[in-house]
């Protein structure tokens, strides 16, 4: 290990100047990219395909923020489901917390959509239009000349029009895609928000992945930030086995030195530009290029694979297994807890809901006809795609009910409030406070019973 540790004092890709070091890692091969390859073809068409997918003719998935309707997998929550929001919310932090403790940042590898598009997608172009790391560079730094001009034209067009796709179905996930297709099909200045917003989401991700790329996750990222908290000696995490590869040095017979011969080939497959051997580092994205480049070597040199490979330090250190510490078994808890709560509350959400109060601060009101009223306040919910007519009933023969405006509807995927007038005779009223339960039917099919009560001027 590096004794100094002055490696920790600035990250890789800034020199002393203060200036970006452009990183050109290089072409990876081996099992755990061939496995990262399958998988990302797996994210992708899910990502790009889902927005097409829909369930009883609406979107399968959808993220709409502006108007606050969302559907996930094929469930529909709205503004008044903020509560199970709020509590997945924080089942997810949870999650992720026990998970990069146990497992480290497995998710930022495999699944994270920026490693995905960078390694996966914008990476890969750029090794077929440039060549691999050496090529990379000598192009960049060769004078500016036809063949530049034509290969840089072509990678940077290539990689905007990904950009422009991945914008597009980013507003597909929040509008739906038959409103993202009108919005394509027409004049953008019908649609001039929607416009803007594919444009700055396309500019964004172009920048993103041509320009800015591994600083996203070193500079930017909050979940990499966390790291250094969230991480003990007993995370599993991508990691170099010092005490067999050092002291490190170059192949020699009879060997003198640890398994490590200095090749250097793990740091520069690295997309974060740093060297695993240092270490456990806030820049390490676990992408596991360093583990296949190590294990190429090691079969090379005819010595055991896994120089570099998925292990905990207490591990590595004492060759100790991994053992479930105090704090996994607490989040573990509060996360079984949280999850048994979340879906408790979900399965006990209805479709469509009603709730009815008399109106605050009212008191009774003289009618004609020798009649007493209250006013009363319907507050309707509806989790579903229809449009459904409301119809309520009381179960008092000498009450009569008068909706106040238009009959009381309900559009679909809406929270409505109607009032509504409960009129007695007075001669019927003996006391000052009369029960009544109110029955509500949704499209004439019985939705609930609710009790209230009837303020009455008493004898
Ligand atoms: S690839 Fe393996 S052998 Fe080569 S420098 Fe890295 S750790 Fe050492
Ligand atoms: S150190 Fe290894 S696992 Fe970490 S980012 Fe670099 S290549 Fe990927």
């Amino acid at each position: 290990m590096n004794e100094t540790e002055n490696f920790r004092d600035h990250i890789s890709t800034v020199n002393e100047k203060g200036k970006r070091v452009w990183l050109y890692p290089k072409k990876q091969t081996g099992k755990f990219y061939r496995a990262r390859t399958i998988l990302s073809i797996f994210l992708l068409a899910f990502l790009f395909g889902t927005p097409f997918i829909k369930m009883n003719g609406h979107p399968f998935i959808l993220l709409n923020v502006l108007e606050r309707k969302f559907i996930l997998f094929g469930f529909v929550f709205g503004p008044q489901d903020f509560y199970l929001l709020v509590l997945a919310t924080i089942s997810i932090l949870v999650f992720i917390v026990l998970f990069t403790a146990v497992y480290g940042r497995l998710f930022c590898g495999w699944i994270c959509p920026q490693t995905v598009f960078m390694e996966m997608v914008f990476r890969k172009i750029e090794y077929w239009l440039e060549g691999d790391s050496a090529q990379q560079r000598a192009l960049d730094n060769a004078p500016l000349n036809g063949k530049k001009i034509f290969k840089k034209s072509i990678k940077h067009l290539i990689f905007f029009v990904i950009a422009f796709i991945i914008g597009n179905t980013f507003v597909a996930y929040i509008t739906g895609i038959d409103k993202l297709f009108e919005i394509i099909n027409q004049s953008p200045s019908e649609h001039l928000s929607a416009f803007v917003a594919v444009l700055v989401f396309s500019g964004l991700f172009y920048f993103v992945f041509s320009k800015f790329r591994e600083q996203a996750c070193v500079i930017v990222c909050p979940y990499g930030r966390l790291q250094g908290v969230l991480l003990d000696s007993n995370t599993v995490v991508v990691a170099y086995d010092y005490v067999r590869g050092e002291p490190r040095g170059k192949l020699q017979t009879p060997k003198t030195t640890g398994d490590c011969i200095d090749c250097h080939l793990c740091v520069a497959v690295c997309p974060t530009g740093i060297d695993i051997r240092n270490g456990t580092q806030l820049e390490c994205v676990n992408c596991t290029a360093c583990i296949d480049a190590c294990d190429s070597i090691m079969d090379k040199v005819k010595l055991p694979k896994g120089l570099i490979r998925y292990a905990s330090m207490n591990s590595i250190k004492d060759k100790s297994k991994f053992k479930f510490t105090p704090r996994i078994i607490g989040y573990s808890i509060v996360l079984t807890l949280l999850l048994a709560i979340f879906i408790i509350l979900a399965s006990l959400r209805s479709e469509i809901d009603a709730t009815i109060l008399r109106a605050p601060g009212k008191v009774f009101q003289e009618q004609a006809e020798n009649k007493i009223s209250n006013l009363y306040t319907i507050k309707l919910v509806n989790n579903t795609y229809k449009n459904v007519p409301i119809q309520i009933n009381i179960n008092n023969p000498d009450t009569e009910i008068k909706i106040i405006g238009k009959n009381i509807f309900l559009p679909e995927l809406s929270v409505t409030e109607s009032e509504f007038l409960i009129l007695i005779p007075k001669d019927k009223i003996k006391t000052t406070l009369i029960p009544l339960t109110i029955r509500v039917f949704a499209d004439g099919k019985f939705l609930s019973e609710i009790k209230t009560s009837f303020l009455g001027p008493g004898k």
